[in-house]
């Protein structure tokens, strides 16, 4: 049996009366960009994440550029991130000139490793951008703490996070601003791009509402500063609000597969060859992705595609290593954590209706590969 990495067909049709009637009321509306459905879904997800002000745009990763944008990110600032990410991560940063500053990662958690942040803060540092990675929280009591020492902001890369908590308070709420994506692999996925910035403080609510749409203040055709365009549509926010009240549901699911992949590894006596993400007593992960070290990495995933089972590499290249960042100057084996951890991952099979049967066929062709 074929294993597929994800399946979106599956919940499509869990729910497809809904979703084509929600199709079906923009369509009649012919109201396409803001308006009543953005609005409506910005107000509901505000509340189920537990913050006070969400504010739709285009995309993950121009929730991020805006995020950074309202906290005034210059050229030449420095802003610490992750190497073992998402490109949008960085990319935000540099975009608007800013310099990312990469540091190293917990081996166990994937996670940026707050140590190492303390150690990178220069006067030219402004910020801090951790990235939830694959769904469990970052250290927040610690980088949180690290900030308010120094005077930086926070910003939360919560693109693979959305209903992940960190002592109980949900992903979005933890630093100054967050961003999140409702690209269609993402938990809570959308009909294409689609993004997210959520944010406790109101000043910057106002200012990122203004810089999605051209800075338009105090009316229509006049720009009191300079924005961009980039705003959720319509459709995508009426197809979300369908989505949302099953998000919890789907997040459980998958929590229930890790659980079970953890069992059938265990039983399989693979347990000191197939490692987990580590997932902090702080914190509880939505498993975006289920991502192990596996022992001869490369030959573990060609083995596994002969098989059927859809498997794909977060992430091959650290960032600190990618050509475009070759000005900055990261040797290779400057970051010898997160270099390790591209060529030692694998993600697995997971989404909500991946089935117990499935799981066994995975785990089976991982015994198969590792001679158990
Ligand atoms: C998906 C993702 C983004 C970007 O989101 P898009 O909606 O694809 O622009 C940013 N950061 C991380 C960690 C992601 O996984």
């Amino acid at each position: 049996m074929a294993v597929p990495l994800l399946d979106l067909k599956a919940q499509y049709a869990s729910l497809k009366e809904e979703i084509d009637a929600a199709v079906a009321g923009v369509a009649e509306s012919q109201y396409f960009i803001n308006g009543p459905q953005v609005t409506t879904f910005q107000e509901e997800i505000a509340a189920w994440i537990g913050v006070d002000h969400a504010i739709g745009c285009a995309s993950g990763s121009d929730a991020l550029m805006l995020a950074l944008w309202a906290l005034d990110l210059k050229p030449g600032d420095e802003v610490i991130t992750t190497p073992f990410t998402f490109f949008a991560t960085a990319g935000a940063i540099s975009r608007l000139g800013g310099v990312p500053v990469f540091v190293d990662i917990e081996p166990d958690t994937f996670n940026i490793d707050p140590d190492a942040i303390a150690a990178a803060i220069t006067p030219r540092t402004v910020g801090l951008l951790p990235v939830h990675i694959f769904g469990v929280c970052a250290d927040m009591d610690r980088i949180n703490a690290i900030a308010r020492e120094h005077g930086l902001w926070v910003v939360e890369d919560a693109a693979q996070a959305i209903g992940a908590t960190w002592n109980g308070e949900q992903a979005g709420t933890l630093g100054d601003a967050a961003a999140f994506s409702f690209f269609p692999s993402k938990n809570l996925g959308a009909w294409g791009d689609g993004g997210l910035v959520t944010t406790p403080r109101a000043d910057l609510a106002t200012t990122v509402s203004r810089l999605r749409s051209h800075g338009n203040h105090p009316r229509k055709y006049h720009h009191a500063i300079i924005g961009c365009n980039s705003r959720l549509d319509a459709l995508q926010a009426a197809i979300l609000r369908v989505k949302l009240p099953h998000l919890a549901a789907w997040n459980a699911e998958r929590r229930a597969a890790l659980v079970r992949y953890q069992r059938l590894v265990q039983e399989a006596g693979l347990a000191d060859r197939v490692t987990f993400q580590t997932v902090p007593d702080q914190a509880e992960p939505i498993v975006h992705q289920c991502v192990v070290r596996l022992p001869r990495r490369d030959d573990a995933l060609e083995f596994l595609k002969t098989r059927g089972i859809g498997c794909a590499v977060y992430y091959p290249l650290a960032l600190h290593r990618q050509a475009c960042y070759a000005d900055l100057g990261y040797a290779e084996g400057s970051l010898p954590i997160a270099e390790a951890a591209t060529a030692q991952v694998v993600g697995l099979p997971i989404y909500p209706e991946l089935t117990e049967d499935q799981q066994v066929e995975v785990v089976g062709a991982l015994a198969e590969f590792l001679g158990a």
